[in-house]
């Protein structure tokens, strides 16, 4: 006789029980991830060395992948946490190089919208690098 133990039909009672300690075991790491830890939030800064530019804006960007100028830059986005005077939470940070920083961070070269285009754009590229370096990471240690 075959065994089909483990497998669960997609209309049985426990499916929805399951899916339900699922989202609730979520909301419970959620709530534990909106406040990161010092040694939690530096995690994603540490995860930006080594890496090239991920801003790489058109014109201003060196591209060199070797870039040492390279420093993990702060979302300014309102939406990322950025408010008076305090740093967005270090979630939203990636690596860039000093020519993207300047020009994101301190020039009056780009629009509103095109900082914001620029800061989502690079994040969008350097969050699935950086989940699958910080993976590597706890996988070592
Ligand atoms: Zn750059």
């Amino acid at each position: 006789m075959k065994r089909t133990g483990l497998k669960r039909k997609p209309g049985s009672p426990f499916s929805s029980f399951a899916s339900r300690a699922t989202a609730l075991r979520r909301s419970k790491i959620e709530s534990r991830m909106r406040k990161p830890t010092v040694s939690e939030g530096s995690k994603y800064l540490t995860a930006c060395r080594g890496e090239p530019c991920y801003l790489r804006v058109p014109g201003v960007c060196r591209l060199n992948p070797d870039d040492e100028t390279v420093v993990p830059c702060h979302s300014n986005l309102l939406e990322h946490g950025k408010g008076k005077g305090i740093k967005a939470d270090n979630r939203f940070t990636f690596p860039g190089c000093g020519a993207c920083h300047f020009w994101l961070d301190q020039s009056t070269v780009p629009t509103k919208e095109q900082r914001r285009a620029a800061t989502l754009s690079a994040l969008a590229r350097w969050e699935p690098v950086r989940a699958q370096k910080m993976e590597l990471t706890e996988m070592i240690a």
